[in-house]
Order: C-alpha cells, then structure tokens, then sequence
C-alpha cells in the first residue's frame, strides 16, 4: 500500500461509491481475533466502511511458512 498524503489515512471500498476511498474519521481497531481494522466512513456518501488490514497482529505469531526443501 502506497503512502500517497503522508499520515494515517487508510483506504477502503465504498459499495455505495463501488469505487476506492480513503476511509474519512478512520478508527483503528483490534478485532476479536486480534486482527486490526479501521473502520470509518466514506467521505463522498458517508456510507460506513469497514477495512480489515493484515493479519500480522504481534499478538498472534504465526510459525514462518518454510517451504520444504524436498526436490533439487
Ligand atoms: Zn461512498
């Protein structure tokens, strides 16, 4: 994800605006799953938008996936 405007702005999908947007009084939280997600508006319709980001909470560490070494 490419920081264009600096900050913390983080962009979602508007289904009403079928189009990206960058999520207006954009609020992170931690989900119960400990993934974190912003939720906010959209700044054209105000619809309300929901982003979930990564699953790289530090919480949770998964095990590194190795791919096996098997042929060659
Ligand atoms: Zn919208």
């Amino acid at each position: 994800m490419a920081a264009k405007n600096g900050g913390s702005m983080a962009e979602g999908y508007c289904v009403r605006c079928k189009a990206k947007k960058p999520i207006a009084d954009a609020v992170e939280e931690t989900m119960k799953n400990g993934r974190k997600a912003v939720k906010g508006k959209c700044p054209t319709c105000g619809a309300v938008m929901f982003k979930i980001l990564g699953g790289k909470a530090a919480a949770a560490p998964v095990a590194a996936p190795n791919p096996p070494a098997a042929a060659a």
